[in-house]
């Protein structure tokens, strides 16, 4: 919600009463602002202060400062509403640029995140033994949240946060790990998120058919499997494709829970991922478009 009240704020700060110049926020701040310390009533001034520091250009012109701290600002969304084209754009373009301006702030803005919740997010993070510190990992997920919610479905982030929250019923979670074995076949793997998030098979079938780099060394793949290698997934194209792959094997494993699925030739789970990941992307149009330009024909990639 916090968000979609920023967005509706900046919006009005560049938009409204633009055909007559526009509200000219910083003007009437500065001019109200001046007016209150240069008051003679001081006594009166200083009761009074808070009132005026809510007053509506201070709202909107706080709504803008939160804006550009997180580096948006008109052009950035603009250029966002119209697919990044040069000027002059077209009428559907100007249309856009100026009728989405509150939409696409709301989707570039990082959801807030209050203290409580970083503390707890640090805390589920820590036992994952990732390769980062702290306080970067817990930055990192927030800025990963943000970013995925204009490229995935909500399933995907729901499925990632059930990645970090450890939330998969695997046998490991239930003290069960010794003599269980990797769904997808591994011969040494145990149903645990710590071998799915290193697994050979997962991280094969993303070289082979969604062009993502495999790290090779257990600790950077689970930084990939949990979205968290900022060098790796710096391309919206290649955080899109590992978060699809996250989730495909995550569900893939919920209903092996339910009924055992037999995935141990590589045939057959290559298969089985494939159609994970298509399901995963299901119903978003630039999830989809991500994957059909990704994927590659050769050895079966479509169901
Ligand atoms: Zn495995």
């Amino acid at each position: 919600m916090a968000e979609v009240s920023i967005a509706a704020r900046f919006r009005v700060f560049h938009r409204e009463a633009s055909a007559a110049g526009g509200l000219q926020v910083r003007a009437e701040k500065r001019r109200l602002d001046a007016a209150n310390v240069a008051s003679p009533f001081i006594v009166r001034g200083g009761r009074w202060r808070q009132w005026y520091r809510s007053s509506y250009v201070h709202n909107l012109a706080d709504a803008v400062d939160h804006c550009r701290a997180q580096g948006i600002d008109l052009a950035k969304v603009e250029a966002t509403a119209t697919g990044h084209s040069q000027r002059p754009w077209t009428v559907a373009q100007d249309k856009r640029a100026r009728k989405q301006v509150q939409r696409r702030t709301r989707v570039l803005l990082r959801p807030a995140c209050s203290a409580r919740t970083k503390i707890r997010l640090r805390h589920k993070l820590a036992r994952w033994h990732l390769p980062l510190h702290g306080g970067r990992r817990v930055e990192r997920a927030i800025a990963v949240l943000g970013r995925l919610r204009r490229l995935v479905p909500p399933r995907v982030q729901a499925a990632l946060l059930r990645t970090w929250f450890n939330g998969w019923c695997t046998k490991r979670r239930f003290q069960q790990a010794e003599g269980s074995s990797c769904m997808l076949g591994c011969l040494h793997g145990q149903d645990s998120v710590e071998h799915y998030s290193t697994c050979r098979h997962v991280f094969a079938y993303g070289a082979s058919k969604l062009r993502l780099d495999d790290p090779g060394e257990p600790e950077a793949r689970r930084a990939k499997f949990f979205l968290l290698d900022r060098e790796g997934l710096r391309a919206d194209a290649d955080l899109q494709a590992m978060a699809l792959l996250q989730t495909a094997i995550y569900r893939l494993h919920c209903r092996h829970r339910r009924s055992s699925l037999r995935l141990a030739d590589e045939e057959t789970a290559s298969r089985a991922i494939a159609q994970a990941v298509r399901e995963a992307a299901m119903g978003h149009a630039r999830a989809l478009a991500m994957l059909n330009h990704r994927w590659v024909r050769s050895g079966g990639g479509r169901s």
